[in-house]
């Protein structure tokens, strides 16, 4: 299964992520994380993109995409993969329609969790408080809030035009919020027998 989970920040994507990873028995791909990592071990690319991630901002799509492109090359991804952050703007959907076109593994789901903002301003605040990211300070919460309602919004239509977008609502309790994404993906293959 290669489904890509779209939602704003702090709206369970990369909990869903997790979740659903050894069900599809998939990896679970996610751009934050692999920028964090980048930050935390140091290397160029984590310098170049620290200041824009705390700002909130979003990094170069050609540093996403060749970091994109590295990690579907794994041998792990061969059988799919829960894209988890990316897309995150027009761009970057169309790059990765090409890319994934190129490779020959399109995709096969698209799933938005939708949650109010201010559901999202709590969680933010909470995760402040439990990790410390600093693009979770709640004034951050708001750029990125704004920024996704500007770039990244309109990926969910990008996908909905292509008659692929399922909306789950990612308010309620973890396991309630994973049975939804369950029932949306069913008809999917690879979660026949979940
Ligand atoms: P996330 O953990 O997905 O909320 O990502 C944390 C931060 O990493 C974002 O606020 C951006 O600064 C950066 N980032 C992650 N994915 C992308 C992407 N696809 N395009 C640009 N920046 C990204």
């Amino acid at each position: 299964m290669r489904l890509v989970l779209l939602g704003a920040p702090g709206s369970g994507k990369g909990t869903q992520a997790a979740r659903l990873k050894s069900e599809l028995a998939v990896p679970h791909i996610s751009t934050g994380d692999m920028l964090r990592a980048a930050v935390a071990a140091g290397t160029t690319l984590g310098l170049k993109a620290k200041a824009v991630m705390d700002a909130g901002q979003l990094v170069s799509d050609d540093i996403l995409l060749g970091m994109l492109e590295e990690r579907l090359a794994q041998p792990d991804a061969s059988n799919g993969f829960i894209l988890d952050g990316y897309p995150r703007n027009l761009a970057q959907a169309d790059a990765l329609d090409h890319l994934l076109t190129r490779i020959h593994q399109p995709l096969d789901a698209v799933v938005k969790l939708e949650v109010p903002n201010e559901v999202i301003v709590g969680r933010c605040e909470l995760r402040f408080e439990a990790e410390g990211r600093a693009d979770d300070n709640p004034d951050t919460v708001r750029r990125r809030l704004a920024i996704y309602a500007e770039q990244t919004a309109p990926v969910a239509d990008f996908y909905a035009q292509r008659n692929m977008l399922q909306i789950v609502d990612g308010v309620g309790e973890l396991d309630e919020v994973s049975a939804r994404v369950k029932r949306a993906l069913q008809g999917e293959s690879a979660v026949a027998n979940g």
